[in-house]
C-alpha cells in the first residue's frame, strides 16, 4: 500500500509517496507524463543499475537512462556536463521530466542539472539509501562539489514528488545503511523526543518493522522545518537546525579528505560533540550526552575520531564553514534530547575543548 504526506510550499507543493515497493506509483506517474508528451529521463548510478535493476524496469520500462559512477566525486562539474549533454542530446525540452534515482549524490546532482537545463525543469526523487529517504530527498536542496569544497554551487529546486520505497534498501550496503542512521538519530534529537527513545529502546535495522514508520517521521518533521524556512533565511532556528552535529561533522569530513569517513559515520562524532558542547552551555546533563553516545554507537557508528586529527586544521576547517557568520562560532545545540536551538556567538575554547574530548590532538 502507498501512503502520502504533503510538503506544503504554496505552488511547489509536493507529495512524499512511501510504502514497501514503490514501482507501480512510479510507473503510473511515468505514464501519465509520456502520456502528455512529456519526455522521462532517469539519472542513476552503477551499483543500483545492477543491484535494482528489476525495480528499474518496472519503474520506467524503456525511458533514457543515464548511469553515472558511484561515489561523491561524481556531484563534480564534470558530471553535471554529462547529465545536462544527456537531456541535450535526448532534445528534452522544458516539458521533460528529470527521474533521480539513487543516493544523495544522484539526488542532489540530477536535482541541479534539472534546477539549472533551460532554466529549470521538473525532476522527481527515488531515493535509494537511508539517508537519502530520511534527509536528502526531501527539502529540494541541490547541487554539486567544488575542489574548494563540498556543496559550494547549487539550487533551491523543489521535486515534484518523492517516491519512498523500503524494500528498496534490502541492497544497501551495511555501512551506508548505518551512515543513514545518523540523520535519523540527528532528526530525534533535534525535534522528536519519541523518536529518540525508541532509538535508545532498541537499535533500528533494515529489517525492524519500526523502520518504514520512523523514515516517514523523519520526512515530516523534515517537511514542517522546510516549510517554515524554505530558503535558510530565518535569523534563528528553521532550517539551519537540521545542521545538528554538521558544523563538526562537516570539519571532520574536510580535514580527513571526503571518504575516509562517510557523511554519516563524521555525523555521528559530529552529534556526540554537539551533545558535549551542549553540556558545557549547560543544557543537558552528564546522563543525557551518555544516552546519546550509547544510541550513535549501537547504530554502528562512531563517537570519536578513528585517528587522532589535529585540532588546529579541524578549528579551520570550522571557521570556513558557510554556516559561521562574522567570525564567531555559531552551533546547533541540544537544549534537551529532543529539542535543539541554535546559538551564536560559542566561546572558540569550548569547541576546542569538545573536539579533543572526541580525539583530536
Ligand atoms: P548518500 O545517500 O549517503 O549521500 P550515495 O549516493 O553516495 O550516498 O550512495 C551511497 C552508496 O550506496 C553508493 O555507492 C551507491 O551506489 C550505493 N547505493 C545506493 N542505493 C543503493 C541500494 N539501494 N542498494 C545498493 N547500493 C546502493
Ligand atoms: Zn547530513
Amino acid at each position: 500500500m502507498v501512503e502520502s504526506l504533503t510538503v506544503n510550499l504554496g505552488e511547489r507543493s509536493y507529495p512524499i509517496y512511501f510504502g514497501s515497493d514503490v514501482s507501480s506509483a512510479v510507473r503510473v506517474q511515468v505514464d501519465a507524463l509520456v502520456a502528455e508528451g512529456r519526455k522521462v529521463m532517469v539519472v542513476t548510478d552503477r551499483n543500483i543499475a545492477h543491484l535494482q535493476l528489476d525495480a528499474l524496469r518496472d519503474m520506467f520500462g524503456g525511458q533514457p537512462t543515464l548511469v553515472l559512477d558511484p561515489g561523491e566525486e561524481t556531484k563534480s562539474l564534470r558530471e553535471l556536463g554529462r547529465v545536462l549533454d544527456f537531456l541535450a542530446e535526448n532534445r528534452v525540452d522544458r516539458g521533460g521530466v528529470v527521474f533521480a534515482v539513487g543516493g544523495g549524490v544522484i539526488g542532489d546532482l540530477a536535482g541541479f542539472a534539472a534546477a539549472s537545463y533551460l532554466r529549470g525543469i521538473a525532476f522527481y526523487q527515488v531515493p535509494t539509501t537511508l539517508l537519502a529517504m530520511v534527509d536528502s530527498s526531501v527539502g529540494g536542496k541541490t547541487g554539486i562539489n567544488l575542489h574548494a569544497g563540498k556543496n559550494l554551487v547549487g539550487a533551491f529546486h523543489q521535486p515534484k514528488g518523492v517516491f519512498i520505497g523500503t524494500g528498496l534498501l534490502a541492497t544497501l550496503p551495511p555501512r551506508e545503511f548505518a551512515a543513514g542512521m545518523a540523520e535519523v538519530i540527528k532528526t530525534g534529537l533535534l525535534g522528536d523526543a519519541d523518536l529518540f527513545a525508541q532509538l535508545e529502546h532498541a537499535a533500528l535495522t533494515v529489517n525492524s518493522p519500526a523502520l518504514a514508520p520512523i523514515i516517514r517521521r523523519c520526512c515530516a518533521l523534515k517537511a514542517r522545518v522546510v516549510e517554515a524556512d524554505e530558503h535558510e533565511t530565518a535569523k534563528e532556528g528553521g532550517r539551519a537546525l537540521l545542521n545538528l552535529g554538521h558544523t563538526f561533522g562537516h570539519a571532520i569530513e574536510q580535514v580527513t579528505g571526503y571518504g575516509v569517513y562517510l557523511h554519516g559515520e563524521a555525523i555521528g562524532i559530529g552529534l556526540a560533540t554537539a551533545a558535549r558542547l551542549s553540556l558545557k552551555l549547560g543544557y543537558l546533563g552528564a546522563t543525557e550526552v551518555a544516552k546519546v553516545e550509547a544510541v550513535v554507537k549501537a547504530h554502528a557508528l562512531p563517537i570519536r575520531l578513528r585517528e587522532p586529527l589535529p585540532l588546529a586544521a579541524l578549528m579551520m576547517a570550522m571557521s570556513r564553514d558557510k554556516k559561521v557568520r562574522a567570525g564567531s562560532l555559531r552551533f546547533v545545540v541540544l537544549k534537551s534530547l529532543g529539542e535543539a536551538a541554535t546559538q551564536a556567538g560559542v566561546d572558540t575554547a569550548l569547541a576546542e575543548q569538545c573536539f579533543r574530548e572526541v580525539g583530536a590532538v
